[in-house]
């Protein structure tokens, strides 16, 4: 398989001679607001540019989008990515929702689905701990999931997609032995200052979990309420020894495994 940060979220992977673009957010830097109610929202987002040209970044078999936030499945992605593309999503209801965009080529994800000789398993994940998954908030955040990719030919391939570390990833792991674990690890807040995806000590939650598999840490610095760096998150993981199973890509930046 080929791994490809793009920016945030948006990862492309050629996976069993197929190829996928995940969660895409393709606007310019700048293109739309801070979201509401998170740290730094007076900021714009994304916070970068991308990394290739669009042309490079639309050239997949299908795309994957783990939830409908902004950050996954933007604006620009609905207008730039063929109305006939084929896109699973978590559930019809998403599916719905992108169907109201114009694209006729959805299909909702069931726990366990094959595609092309490829296993592709939905996964549960949490978009943050505690009070803020009640009420309005929680309503927002609403569901998310995970996605592993299987194949005979292929190392075993989970991306978790926006959760922090809770009892359904350690499951994850558990059940599915991933090789290459990819985390969304920006520590992006929700005000007044509570984490929705992992940080620093998910991400070692995770390394020490699955002690065989590469980590890959994605979702970071291009969104307002990111608040872990890569230079941060290098440093840690060198004062914890984790340095030679975990990977932060620049935007751009590829893996072969
Ligand atoms: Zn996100």
């Amino acid at each position: 398989m080929k791994l490809t940060q793009i920016r945030n979220a948006t990862l492309k992977v050629e996976y069993a001679g197929k190829t996928f673009l995940i969660d895409p957010m393709l606007s310019e830097k700048g293109g739309f607001p801070g979201f509401p109610g998170t740290l730094n929202s007076h900021v714009a987002n994304p916070t970068v540019e991308l990394p290739l040209p669009l042309s490079e970044i639309l050239a997949v078999d299908a795309v994957i989008v783990t939830h409908t936030h902004q950050d996954h499945w933007d604006d620009t992605a609905k207008k730039v990515i063929p109305k006939d593309m084929l896109i699973f999503t978590q559930n019809s209801r998403d599916a719905w929702d992108i169907q109201m965009s114009w694209f006729r080529n959805t299909r909702a994800l069931e726990e366990r689905n094959e595609f092309e000789g490829i296993t592709l398993i939905k996964t549960p994940g949490q978009h943050g701990r505690g009070e803020i998954l009640e009420g309005l908030m929680g309503d927002i955040l609403g569901n998310v999931c995970g996605l592993v990719f299987k194949h005979p030919l292929e190392k075993t391939l989970y991306i978790a997609g926006d959760t922090v570390w809770y009892e359904g990833v350690k499951q994850n792991l558990t059940q599915y032995k991933p090789d290459v674990i990819v985390l969304n690890s920006g520590d992006a807040r929700v005000l007044p200052n509570e984490a929705i995806i992992m940080g620093q000590n998910d991400v070692r939650d995770v390394y020490h979990a699955a002690p065989a598999a590469t980590i890959i840490a994605s979702h970071m610095e291009a969104v307002n309420h990111a608040t872990l760096s890569r230079k941060n998150l290098r440093a840690f993981l060198g004062e914890q020894g984790m340095t030679s199973r975990v990977l932060v890509p620049e935007d751009g930046e590829s893996y072969n495994f």
